[in-house]
């Protein structure tokens, strides 16, 4: 097959696999989507929260500074002003409260002239003038606010080289007057190391600013970290104006390129939290696990595609294995088709073969149904062949041959195979307008039991019988004047006789001989013997009654058998005849020929043994009539039985 044309089924297929592939691909770009902003979120969220938790530990950390400084300020306060001179317990109270705190690099006093009075880290101290310095100047103007902790840029220190991040506070006596400035100096490295601790992951960037766009510490760290000025970024320029905290998506908020981003401020002290990080970045695994979702993808379509190849493939096979159970199918009935055609001839020429025989053919099945019959057969028996189909058997024949018949037909069910009949069975035909008619019958009977039919060949017989009939006839017959030869008589004779003593009735027979009979054929000729004897035979048949027998006997002698009749009987008869001989004219040729007869008679007498000895009697009885003048009747006597 692999037809180039796709079938219809095919692109369901296709469509429905096509689907089921986009509703898996859409479901798996949507997680995928939802998992990038998933992880957008997270660090949003992270960003925000890491600004908040820093901006409150760094107000936390300055607070704890703010309360040591106005401690160390109050010391200062109860002495009523700041030594012009080293001192020593002031030096101590620095240095202790600098051990507690070991993070800070140093805690130290500036006299109101701007001189540095006392540091944690020496004893005795040359002086430093520090009076242009913004921690000094913030709390020493006269608008300095005494409770207020000064965070000042990161500089460089004048004693150490060292950056670091000044806090201050103004130190005042009872008067309120000026007396100076108690400060303590952290390292830029301990916000660094805070930064760090809040332990944001890889990528993000946190910042600490004074609210003057100044750089105070960064992390990851940076070298510009403490001289950036950043206050023309946007954070500076427009949203720290508009809003001391935000988050966002999408922001610039440095000079970097736009990014996730939050920031806040801490009003107290006067600094700026700001944390962002590259989309980038918060999306690295995301995009690790996107290799994960391609690969799903490939992997589930690949299995998709192959189950619904799989499952086409299956269908096509089937179609296939159909289509060739289709072609074996028809290959089959082709078969059966010619198988059936070449039968069909067969029967046509078995059909013909039948027609054209002469005798008529019928074929019966083992119910003695008739499934065939020719065209013989129908002319035998009157029949179409419509007419006889199926039906019995016993229509062809008299009634009381049925029974014999069936009988027959079952013993040929039980044997086997092909067996030629018997031959010429001689049987009575019933025609269809009811005459019956002898038929010569030829069986054969083929198959197996039920399965089993029979042939008839039938010959019809009538013209044979007719002819049988005829000769027998002319066997009995006298050829010359057409009444019972010798032969015939005597054996019909035969019969009644024993008819007649089994009945125990009287018989007689008359012997008939024309007298002078030689004389006839020697004056007139032999031909004219002939005629006289076929109307003298015509004369006596004319004259008998039904029953009685008339018969030649040879010669000019003939003899007549009278049943049921006794001696006076034969004696009427006898004279009878002789009166209608005598009166009787021959014609011949123009010539008129009488003549006379002479009768012997003899009565059968109980029990007499036949023919033979009643003959016999009635012959001498016809001996006497001759001897006695001719032209008479001579009865038998008692005598003639003896001889
Ligand atoms: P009767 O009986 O009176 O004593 O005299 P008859 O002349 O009849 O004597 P017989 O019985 O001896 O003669 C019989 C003759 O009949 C002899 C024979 O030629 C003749 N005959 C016998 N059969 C036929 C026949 O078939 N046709 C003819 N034409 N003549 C026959
Ligand atoms: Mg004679
Ligand atoms: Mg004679």
């Amino acid at each position: 097959m692999g037809g180039g044309m796709m079938q219809p089924h095919a692109w369901r297929w296709l469509v429905l696999v096509v689907m089921v592939l986009a509703v898996f691909d859409v479901r798996l770009y949507m997680m995928a989507s939802e998992a990038r902003q998933a992880a957008l979120d997270r660090a949003q969220y992270t960003l925000h929260v890491g600004v908040d938790v820093l901006a409150q530990r760094l107000d936390q950390q300055l607070t704890t500074y703010d309360r040591l400084l106005s401690g160390i300020g109050e010391a200062v306060r109860l002495r009523g002003r700041i030594s012009d001179t080293p001192d020593l317990t002031m030096h101590r109270l620095l240095l202790r409260r600098h051990a507690i705190n070991p993070e800070l690099r140093s805690f130290f006093l500036v006299r109101e002239t701007g001189v540095m009075a006392e540091v944690s880290t020496a004893y005795p101290l040359k002086e430093v003038d520090v009076s242009g310095r913004d921690y000094f100047l913030a709390q020493s103007g006269s608008g300095a606010d005494e409770d207020r902790l000064f965070v000042g840029q990161p500089i460089v220190s004048k004693l150490t080289g060292q950056y670091i991040v000044p806090l201050s506070r103004r130190v005042e006596n009872e008067g309120s007057r000026f007396l100076g400035v108690v400060a303590a100096a952290v390292d830029p490295g301990m916000l660094t190391k805070m930064l760090a601790e809040q332990g944001l992951p890889d990528g993000y960037v946190l910042s600490v600013f004074l609210q003057s766009g100044q750089g105070m510490a960064c992390y990851p760290a940076r070298v510009d970290c403490l001289q950036r000025k950043v206050d023309h970024t946007p954070l500076f320029r427009s949203l720290l104006p508009a809003e001391a905290r935000g988050q966002f998506a999408h922001q610039t908020l440095l000079d970097e390129t736009p990014g996730l981003a939050a920031y806040t401020t801490s009003s107290r002290y006067r600094l700026v939290v700001a944390a962002t990080v590259d989309e980038k970045t918060v999306l690295v695994p995301w995009r690790r696990d996107l290799g994960n979702y391609v690969l799903i993808a490939i992997a589930g379509n690949l299995i998709v595609a192959g189950l619904a190849w799989f499952a086409v493939n299956q269908v096509q096979r089937r179609r296939l294995a159909l289509l060739q159970l289709a072609h074996a199918n028809q290959e089959l009935e082709d078969r059966v088709l010619q198988r059936t055609q070449q039968l069909k001839r067969s029967e046509d020429r078995a059909r013909t073969f039948m027609n054209t025989a002469r005798d008529g053919v019928v074929v019966i099945d083992s119910n003695s149904c008739i499934v065939e019959f020719n065209r013989a057969a129908e002319n035998l028996f009157g029949y179409s062949l419509k007419e006889v189909l199926g039906r019995k058997i016993d229509m062809l024949m008299p009634q009381q041959f049925g029974a014999e018949h069936r009988d027959y037909v079952q013993a040929a069910n039980g044997a086997t195979g092909v067996r030629s009949g018997s031959r010429g069975r001689e049987v009575t035909g019933l025609h269809k307008d009811g005459h019956e008619f002898p038929i010569d019958v030829t069986v054969g009977s083929s198959g197996e039991g039920g399965q089993s039919f029979h042939v008839g060949i039938i010959r019809d017989i009538s013209e044979r019988k007719r002819l049988e009939r005829e000769l027998q006839q002319q066997a009995a017959t006298d050829g010359l004047t057409g009444v019972l030869n010798r032969r015939a008589f005597t054996a019909k004779s035969e019969e009644l006789i024993a008819v007649a003593l089994r009945h125990d009735r009287p018989l007689s027979l008359l012997v008939i001989d024309v007298d002078h009979f030689k004389k006839v054929n020697d004056v007139h000729g032999h031909p004219a013997g002939d005629a006289v004897l076929r109307a003298l035979a015509r004369m006596l048949g004319a004259a008998l009654r039904t029953g009685d027998v008339l018969g030649r006997l040879g010669g000019e002698e003939f003899a007549i058998v009278l049943s049921e009749t006794d001696e006076a009987g034969a004696r009427d008869a006898g004279e009878r005849l002789l009166q209608v001989v005598r009166a009787a004219r021959i014609d011949h040729e123009g010539t008129a020929l009488h003549i006379t007869v002479s009768i012997g008679a003899a009565v059968l007498r109980a029990g007499e043994d036949g023919f033979a000895a009643l003959f016999s009697r009635a012959d001498r009885a016809l001996y006497r009539a001759k001897n006695s003048g001719r032209d008479r009747l001579a009865l038998e006597r008692a005598e003639d039985a003896v001889a």
